[in-house]
C-alpha cells in the first residue's frame, strides 16, 4: 500500500515583486485507501500545495520533503511523478491542440504504465469508463479541452483518474466553476476510485458542498500556509455551519 508523506514543506512563489513565502511547514500523510480533504480560506495556499507536488515551475520548495513510498518526489522530473503513481490533474496542459481525448488518454496511460496498453482491451476500458461517466462516445474524438465546458473538463479529469489508476490522486477542486452536474461527476468518479481501496485521495476544496457527496476520512484546515486544525468528517460539518472566520481571526 502506498503512502504520500509531506514533511515540513515550505514553498515560495515567484511574483513580480520577488519570492513570496506561501507554505510555512506543511505536514501531511496520505495512505492508499484514505480520502483527505484540505479546506481553508481563499489564499491560504491550498492550490500552492497541489502545484508544488506537481512540480509547477513557479513554485520553489525551500524546505521540507515530499516522498511517495520513500522516493523523493521533489527530485523527480514532472513526467516521472506521474509514472511513480501520482495523479495531479493540474500538471496537464490546459489545451492540447489537435490531440483527441482518446489519443491523449492512451499517451498518458502509456507514460504512466511504462508501455502502451493493448489496443483491444484499451478501447474497451475507455468505452466502459466513458459509459460510467455518462459521456457520449463522440467525446473521445474531440480535441482535449478545446471548447470544453466546465463539466466536460471535469469528466475528462475523472476519465484520466479512472483509467490511469494512480496510487495517490491530488484533486484541486477550485469549486467556483463547478455546477451541480460537474460536482456529481467528480464525486461519483472519486467514490468509485475510492471503493477500490487502492488509491489515496487528497481533495482540495474551499467549499464544503462537495463533501456532501464525498465523505472524507480526514479533514485538514489550511490557514496561512499551514494546517491549523485536523479532524474527521465532523470538522467539515462544523466548517459548513461556522465558516472560516474563526481561523482567519486567529491568523491575523
Ligand atoms: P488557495 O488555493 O488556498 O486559494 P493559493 O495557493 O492559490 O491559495 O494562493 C496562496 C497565496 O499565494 C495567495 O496570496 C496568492 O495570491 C499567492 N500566489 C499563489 N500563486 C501565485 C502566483 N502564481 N503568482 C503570484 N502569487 C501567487
Ligand atoms: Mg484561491
Ligand atoms: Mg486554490
Amino acid at each position: 500500500m502506498s503512502t504520500l508523506e509531506i514533511r515540513d514543506l515550505q514553498v515560495t512563489v515567484d511574483t513580480e515583486a520577488g519570492a513570496k513565502q506561501i507554505l510555512r511547514g506543511v505536514d501531511l500523510t496520505v495512505r492508499a485507501g484514505e480520502t483527505h480533504a484540505i479546506m481553508g480560506p481563499n489564499g491560504s495556499g491550498k492550490s500552492t500545495l497541489a502545484y508544488s507536488i506537481a512540480g509547477h515551475p513557479k513554485y520553489t520548495v525551500t524546505g521540507g520533503s515530499v516522498t511517495l513510498d520513500g522516493e523523493d518526489v521533489l527530485a523527480m522530473p514532472v513526467d516521472e511523478r506521474a509514472r511513480a503513481g501520482l495523479f495531479l490533474a493540474m500538471q496537464y496542459p490546459v489545451e492540447v491542440p489537435g490531440v483527441s481525448v482518446s489519443n491523449f488518454l492512451r499517451t498518458a496511460a502509456t507514460a504512466t504504465r511504462g508501455s502502451a496498453p493493448a489496443l483491444r482491451t484499451w478501447v474497451k476500458e475507455v468505452r466502459e469508463a466513458m459509459d460510467r461517466l455518462g459521456v457520449d462516445p463522440a467525446f473521445a474524438e474531440r480535441n482535449v479541452n478545446e471548447g470544453f465546458s466546465g463539466g466536460e473538463k471535469k469528466r475528462h479529469e475523472i476519465l484520466q483518474l479512472e483509467l490511469l489508476k494512480p496510487k495517490i490522486a491530488v484533486l484541486d477542486e477550485t469549486d467556483s466553476g463547478l455546477d451541480v452536474d460537474a460536482l456529481r461527476v467528480v464525486s461519483e468518479g472519486v467514490n468509485r476510485v475510492r471503493a477500490t481501496g487502492e488509491v489515496g485521495v487528497l481533495l482540495i476544496t474551499h467549499y464544503t458542498r462537495i463533501l456532501r457527496y464525498i465523505e472524507p476520512d480526514f479533514v485538514h484546515v489550511f490557514v496561512d500556509g499551514r494546517i491549523a486544525e485536523q479532524g474527521g468528517k465532523e470538522l467539515a460539518e462544523r466548517l459548513e455551519a461556522e465558516g472560516y472566520e474563526r481561523y482567519t481571526k486567529l491568523a491575523s
